[in-house]
């Protein structure tokens, strides 16, 4: 891979007419080093969320000996980067065949669940393989009430009295038995996690079996752009969340419970910029060779407003307007889709013109992994930057939260 101090030093000897991605290494280890140095039990690092070989071996590097799979596909990303890892198989609905495959393949001996029919293909797999269940930590995923851009609960997860049961019945059955939730990506209350630690609370206060772990999932927010036009967000930092999930712990007698979290945006989200091109600007709309079907997904489903940098060519010798002037252009994706339009703006120089670069900041999380082949665009171009966006200088525009024109 080509190594560059900064973005607009690769934009600029490379001349990239297609999407390139900047990876980080060093910044995944400190992100990465500092969550596992602030949440008191095991980091599972979540792999759907950037599952890229030079992700998974970069974070192996930096210690981290655990992943939160959830699939085949998963399960051979991690053995092939990180052959003696942990892998914690947390998906609650799976195929009998894959249950199967982690057990007997892979060794998985980490497992969710949130129904009783999961049970029962898991107890079919484990007697079939003559597998002692004791060996097993079943978790069983409880429902959870949250604030947070991706809400999950309303997909997975066992209401209190149903998890009781669950957690029961698996006791009886041989397996030892945790507790987990997911509150969804990217929180916006801080009080999440506590609505969701009591719940796991009722559950254990009246299951008749010992917990042997705590998973409290992922959710930690990762830090994005704002619009320049309005107050910054009050998103609580990092510190801030983790010294109250550890008092709420702390509170909730779950302190001598083996605790597990599953970080994905959080770790690898500053990990990444994208170097786009400008195809053509038509007055205040820019047509970008990426979009919502390749790298930027995430930022359309989401309510997540990413940093932007304009990386001007200085091969445009005349441009109109003042360069400091910030405004914000409609942006819009490569491919022939009409919805393939960004639901914010890039605030950026009024100067911005057809030929010049952008780079997207903070993209490291569900976009590399979100990307498809539609309409024949599959960004696959990767350069090393060691400067971290943030300290790259100012973005000199910003993707707005509102919507424009409306
Ligand atoms: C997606 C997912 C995660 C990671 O979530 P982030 O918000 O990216 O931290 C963790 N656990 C489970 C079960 C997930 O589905």
């Amino acid at each position: 891979m080509q190594r560059f101090e900064n973005a607009r030093e690769a934009a600029l000897a490379l001349r990239p007419d297609d999407p390139v991605y900047c990876f980080r290494p060093q910044v995944l280890k400190d992100d990465c080093r500092r969550f596992m140095e602030m949440f008191p039990g095991k980091t599972a690092y979540a792999v759907k969320t950037n599952g890229e070989a030079m992700v998974l071996r970069t974070l192996a590097e930096a210690g981290v000996t655990a992943f939160d799979v959830a699939s085949p596909g998963e399960f051979a990303a991690v053995r092939a980067v990180a052959p003696d890892a942990e892998m914690l198989y947390m998906h609650p609905v799976k195929a009998q065949s894959h249950i199967r495959l982690a057990l007997e393949e892979y060794g998985i001996r980490v497992i969710a669940v949130d129904h009783e029919d999961e049970i029962a293909k898991l107890t079919r797999v484990v007697r079939a393989l003559d597998i002692d269940p004791g060996t097993i930590t079943v978790f069983v995923r409880i429902q959870t009430k949250g604030s947070a851009t991706y809400e999950l609960s309303k997909k997975f997860g066992a209401g209190p009295a149903a998890a009781v049961e669950l957690i029961d019945r698996l006791g009886r059955a041989g397996y030892k038995v945790g507790i987990c939730f997911h509150v969804g990506s990217q929180i916006e209350d801080p009080d999440t996690y506590e609505r969701a630690l009591a719940s796991a609370d009722w559950v254990r206060n009246r299951a008749g079996v010992e917990i042997a772990g705590l998973d409290v999932g992922g959710g930690f927010p990762a830090e994005y752009g704002h619009d320049p036009n309005r107050k910054k967000p009050q998103m609580p930092s990092l510190d801030e969340i983790m010294a109250r999930l550890g008092k709420d712990i702390a509170e909730w007698g779950f302190a001598d419970t083996p605790l597990v979290a599953e970080p994905g945006r959080v770790i690898v989200a500053r990990a990444f910029s994208l170097i786009v091109r400008v195809l053509m600007r038509k007055g205040r709309r820019l047509y970008i060779n990426d979009g919502i079907w390749a790298s930027l997904s995430d930022s359309w489903t989401g309510k997540i407003t990413l940093p932007a940098r304009f990386i001007p060519d200085p091969a445009i010798r005349s441009r109109n307007g003042d360069r400091d002037t910030i405004v914000p252009f409609k942006v819009c994706g490569a491919t022939c889709d009409s919805v393939d339009i960004l639901s914010r703006p890039f605030w950026l120089p009024e100067t911005v013109d057809t030929g010049d670069w952008i780079e997207i900041g903070h993209i490291g999380a569900y976009s590399l992994s979100l990307r498809t082949r539609f309409n024949g665009f599959y960004p696959d171009d990767f350069v090393e930057i060691t400067t971290p966006f943030d300290e790259g200088g100012m973005p000199e525009g910003f993707a707005s939260l509102e919507t424009m024109g409306s």
